[in-house]
């Protein structure tokens, strides 16, 4: 069993709700990405709810080799302390990586002082590196356009490469970098909006139209969207799902909230 373990690679959605107001009614659950490559267990962007979710689908957060926030944004870091505390074992393990921009570590930083002392190190993400992550690389190819410093990740497993895209308005480059089989896309607007200066205004997240034009560009065996808004969540993101399909040929997926996706399902198709 623990041989059949150490062969998959697996993505646990433990929340598949993005932004204000999602956020803060918990329609959708948040929480993050849970991946298990070949064994070695990765968290990105411990939303809120973080403990709340993995707990209950009994994921053990002391497995944890590493977290990665990809920006300092609170539905993708609020529960970084306390999942950073989970995966020390409350400070008694020292373990484990926090990988960040360097904007989450600045004049208020995301993580408390005493935390960073339970971990072996902090890294910090930029522009075009690559990171290791016991037998697991994962690489930053591109600075996002969002309000605080945002990286994505394309992740290289034994056996497969996938992609993620966080938080970002469009921009063309976005159609370069992302390569792999599997795409996991976050799509907050059902329609584009135009660019505003207001805080109150978030404008610099993909819409419906930017997630076809980079699908269609990336062709990845398969798509999955997800932090998904209050618009597209009432247009019923399985649906769009489903017309993306059909649309750019590529099989698309809507998350779950708990959705497990095992990327074995990419090596026959
Ligand atoms: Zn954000």
């Amino acid at each position: 069993m623990e041989d059949k373990n150490s062969l998959s690679d697996t993505i646990t959605f433990l929340g598949t709700g993005g932004a204000r107001f999602m956020i803060i009614s918990q329609l959708l659950a948040s929480g993050g990405l849970w991946l298990n490559l070949s064994g070695t267990e990765i968290l990105v962007d411990p939303g809120p709810g973080c403990i709340v979710q993995s707990t209950k689908r009994k994921l053990k957060a002391d497995k944890l080799s590493a977290i990665i926030i990809s920006h300092r944004h609170l539905d993708h870091s609020a529960d970084v302390n306390i999942m950073v505390e989970a995966m020390t074992q409350g400070g008694f393990k020292r373990h484990g990586w926090l990988f960040t921009p360097a904007d989450a570590l600045g004049s208020e930083p995301i993580i408390f002082s005493y935390l960073k002392n339970y971990l072996e190190g902090v890294e910090v993400l930029q522009e075009g590196k690559s990171y290791q992550v016991g037998n697991i690389s994962f690489t930053t190819p591109v600075r996002h356009i969002h309000r605080v410093e945002t990286y994505g990740m394309v992740f290289k497993t034994e056996k497969h490469t996938f992609s993620y895209i966080t938080d970002t308005r469009y921009f063309d480059a976005l159609c370069k970098h992302y390569g792999g089989e599997l795409l996991i896309l976050n799509v907050v607007f059902l329609n584009p909006r135009p660019p505003s200066d207001h805080p109150l205004t978030p404008t610099d997240h993909l819409s419906v139209p930017d997630a076809e034009h980079i699908i269609r560009q990336l062709k990845p065996k398969v798509a999955i969207l997800t932090h998904f808004g209050m618009t597209i969540w009432r247009a019923k993101p399985w649906q769009i799902a489903q017309s993306l399909s059909q649309q750019t040929g590529v099989r698309v997926l809507a998350a779950r909230d708990g959705m497990r996706f095992d990327l074995s399902q990419l090596d026959n198709s």
